[in-house]
Parts: C-alpha cells; sequence; structure tokens
C-alpha cells in the first residue's frame, strides 16, 4: 500500500506541529495517514486508500461518516447562521431530550468538549458539597485539564502526581487513584480522607483502556458506597452515552449517578459536551448558583442541530438493538478466529465496543499493561496495509457505527485472522 502523499504531508507537518500532529493519538509511527474524505464506514487518504474505519473519529461517529440526516441539518442550520451569543430554541430541545433519556439528569449544561464537561461537573462537585478531594480511577481518561491529569499506580490513600509537566503537584494533591473493579479502595479512599471526599469521577464501562468492563455488581457497590459516604458520583459516559443504550451506560446497567457528563456521540460528529445531574447540584452552576461555567461556544447552534438529528435517528430506527446485536456477532467471530488460531488472546466488549487484547482480559489498568501492546502495534500496521483502519493502540476501544455493513465486517474478521496468523 503506497502512502507516499501521507508521508510528504506528515514531513511537512513536523516543522509545524508538535509531533506533527494536532491530538496526541494521532501521532502513528513513522507516519499516519492522511484522510481526504470519509463516508459511511470508510475513510479514503491522500494516496487513494480506502479503509474501514474502526476509530471513527475516537467514538462519536455512532451513524458513520457524512450521514445524510446530519448533513441536511447542519446545511439547514448554515442558511440561519451558526453563532448567535444569544440562548436559541434549540438548546432547550435538546436538554428536555437528554433529560427524558437520563434518569440522573434534570437539568444541563452545554459546553463543546467533554474536557469542559467533566471539568465543570468537578467543579460543580466540589462547589456543591464544599470538599476538595475527588478519588478517579487508575487508567480512567477524562480530558486533558489539570485535575484529571494524575500518574497511573499511585496508591489509593496517597496524593496524586502530575502526569504532564506544566501542571503543579498542588493541583493534583486533591485527586485520588483506585484501580478499577476494586470497591475495596474506594472505601479505603473514602475513610482515608474522611469527609475530604466530594466525587468519584469514572468511566462506568473503561473506554480509554480498552474496553475494560465492570465486574459483576461492582457499579451497584459504587453507587451504594458513595451514598452511605455523601461523596457525589459522576459518571463520565463522554463515551458510553447514547452509545451503549439512549440512557447509556446508567440505563444499560441500571445504576444511577448524580452527575453525568456527555459528550462525543451526542454531537454526531461535531464538537459537543454536556454537564447533566440533579437540580440541586446543577443549580448551581453560573448564573444559578456561584460554581463558574461560561463559554463563548457553549451550545453551538450546528453542534445542537447535529445532536437533535443524531438523536433522532438513534431512536426512529432502532440503532442500539441492531448495532449492540451486530456487537455481539463480531466478539463471537473474533473469539473463534482466535481460537482456531491457538492465540491466548482474549476479546472485551460490551454493546458497539470492542477490542482483542493481546493478552489475558484485563480487568483494570495494571493489568492491561501486561499485554503486548508493541506486538499489537505491529499488528495495528498490517490491518492497515489490509484496508482496516483500527485504533492504532491496545488501549483504544474499537467502534462499530450503524455504517458498518454485513460485508465490512466479514471482510474485517478475515483480516483479523490474516494478520493475527502471523
Ligand atoms: C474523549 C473523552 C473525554 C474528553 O472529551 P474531549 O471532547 O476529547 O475533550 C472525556 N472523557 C472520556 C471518557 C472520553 O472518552
Amino acid at each position: 500500500m503506497k502512502r507516499e502523499n501521507s508521508k510528504q504531508l506528515f514531513d511537512k507537518a513536523k516543522d509545524l506541529l508538535p509531533g506533527g500532529v494536532s491530538s496526541p493519538v494521532r501521532a502513528i509511527n513513522p507516519y499516519p495517514f492522511y484522510t481526504k474524505s470519509a463516508d459511511g464506514s470508510k475513510l479514503t487518504d491522500v494516496d487513494g486508500n480506502e479503509y474501514i474505519d474502526y476509530c471513527l473519529g475516537y467514538g462519536p461517529l455512532m451513524l458513520g461518516h457524512n450521514h445524510p440526516a446530519i448533513k441536511d441539518a447542519i446545511r439547514t442550520q448554515l442558511n440561519h447562521g451558526w453563532l448567535y451569543g444569544t440562548p436559541n430554541e434549540m438548546e432547550v430541545q435538546l436538554a428536555e431530550r437528554i433529560r427524558n433519556n437520563y434518569l440522573s439528569i434534570d437539568m444541563v449544561r452545554f459546553v463543546s468538549t467533554g474536557t469542559e464537561a467533566t471539568m465543570g461537573a468537578i467543579r460543580a462537585a466540589r462547589g456543591y458539597t464544599g470538599k476538595n478531594k475527588i478519588i478517579k480511577i487508575e487508567g480512567g481518561f477524562h480530558g486533558a485539564h489539570d485535575a484529571v491529569l494524575v500518574k497511573a499506580g499511585s496508591g489509593a490513600t496517597t496524593q496524586g502526581a502530575p502526569d504532564s509537566l506544566g501542571v503543579p503537584r498542588d493541583f493534583t494533591k486533591h485527586t485520588l487513584q483506585v484501580p478499577y473493579n476494586d470497591i475495596d479502595a474506594i472505601v479505603e479512599a473514602i475513610h482515608g480522607y474522611d469527609g475530604e471526599v466530594a466525587a468519584i469521577i469514572m468511566e462506568p464501562v473503561m473506554g480509554n483502556i480498552g474496553p475494560i468492563l465492570p465486574e459483576e455488581g461492582y457499579l451497584e457497590e459504587v453507587r451504594k458506597v458513595t451514598k452511605e459516604n455523601d461523596v457525589l458520583l459522576i459518571f463520565d459516559e463522554v463515551i458510553t452515552g447514547f452509545r451503549l443504550a439512549m440512557g447509556g451506560a446508567q440505563e444499560y446497567y441500571d445504576v444511577t449517578p448524580d452527575i453525568t457528563t456527555l459528550g462525543k456521540i451526542v454531537g454526531g460528529g461535531l464538537p459537543i459536551g454536556v454537564i447533566g445531574g440533579r437540580r440541586d447540584i446543577m443549580q448551581q452552576i453560573s448564573p444559578a448558583g456561584k460554581v463558574y461555567q461560561a463559554g463563548t461556544f457553549n451550545g453551538h447552534p450546528l453542534s445542537l442541530a447535529s445532536a437533535l438529528t443524531t438523536l433522532d435517528v438513534l431512536e426512529k430506527e432502532k440503532v442500539h438493538e441492531k448495532l449492540n446485536l451486530k456487537g455481539d456477532g463480531m466478539r463471537a467471530m473474533l473469539r473463534d478466529s482466535i481460537n482456531d488460531l491457538g492465540l491466548d488472546y482474549n476479546v472485551s466488549g460490551v454493546g458497539s465496543m470492542f477490542k482483542v487484547f493481546f493478552g489475558e482480559s484485563p480487568s483494570n489498568y495494571q493489568e492491561a499493561l501486561k499485554c503486548d501492546k508493541e506486538g499489537y502495534f505491529n499488528f495495528f500496521h498490517r490491518m492497515l496495509d489490509s484496508g482496516v483502519f483500527l485504533p492504532p493502540s491496545q488501549f483504544e476501544t474499537n467502534f462499530l457505527s450503524a455504517a458498518h455493513t454485513d460485508e465490512d465486517i466479514d471482510a474485517t474478521v478475515e483480516a483479523y485472522e490474516k494478520n493475527l496468523r502471523q
């Protein structure tokens, strides 16, 4: 497969953009492919190569690329202008639609990214409780802001160390980390800092090191323990919201948090983030309350138009029912292939999220680290040469979209078999 044009672009980009890219995960050694266009389940690069896409913008494109209904919605909105700096009707409509789907949500604040959503959610939790500490799960990703850029591997009751230069230790000392699927570690952290913990923030299904699934009863236990100790529970559903079900992981697993963050899927591919929660908590947010949150692009008309149409299509076409079945089928086929090949790899996933782990199926971050990361990366390249674009890391979830056909899936499983064999 020739990628000469991509290579040339990257050579130039390295001189202009740090690492040659606009976001770190896009930097693929020795050089990434540059996309020229996208449609349905496929990307086409600047050298004319076509790839079946399981990265899907790292999650948002539940309906695939270039969905005609979303394109129409954006076009229609363009005719009415695309930034007002005033309230608009769509934010009322979308807020109502979200509330109707999420038991935990009475009110929402629209922002532009998932990062802003978790930043605002944590601030709201601290403002509401008057407490400073937060607990996060090791390996959990909540965007790129100071409070959550905490090095993995620190014990439950030690103070978090920054995972990035430029983040003062003082800014992360209130962030405690615990392993996923370990309720005792949460209890220990809460009791270790008795009366100081405002909230626990977690991805109900770990999407950024996997997917890694919650063990039976874990989320229920987290809910119980947080309630008993007056600690707010924030579900970061930026990946799982509107993906596992219309009501996200909280509907899928029937566990109700106090605050929810949404993003990715709900925007249909346009930038959006949502902070949602109980009325008494959300009323703390400015201008109703004293937790400050603001944004020039909050509730952007193009994103809202795209979001409303995305939810329409998801509902009308019963996308979750079909796509979750497709995910089950895909995982079963991959398991068969791995068994036939006699490999000790494992397939993890739920709904339309999946991943082949080059090793045991992990139940937390430390276990995930034991997988053969380099082997996976070499496999990623072989898949790319077979016309399948998987996220370029052992720790990024693969996604299915409504645009993936049975032919796509058959071709993909065939490519898996061929490239796992090597
Ligand atoms: C992607 C992601 C974020 C950050 O969202 P951005 O829109 O990239 O800022 C936050 N939380 C989770 C769980 C995510 O997967």
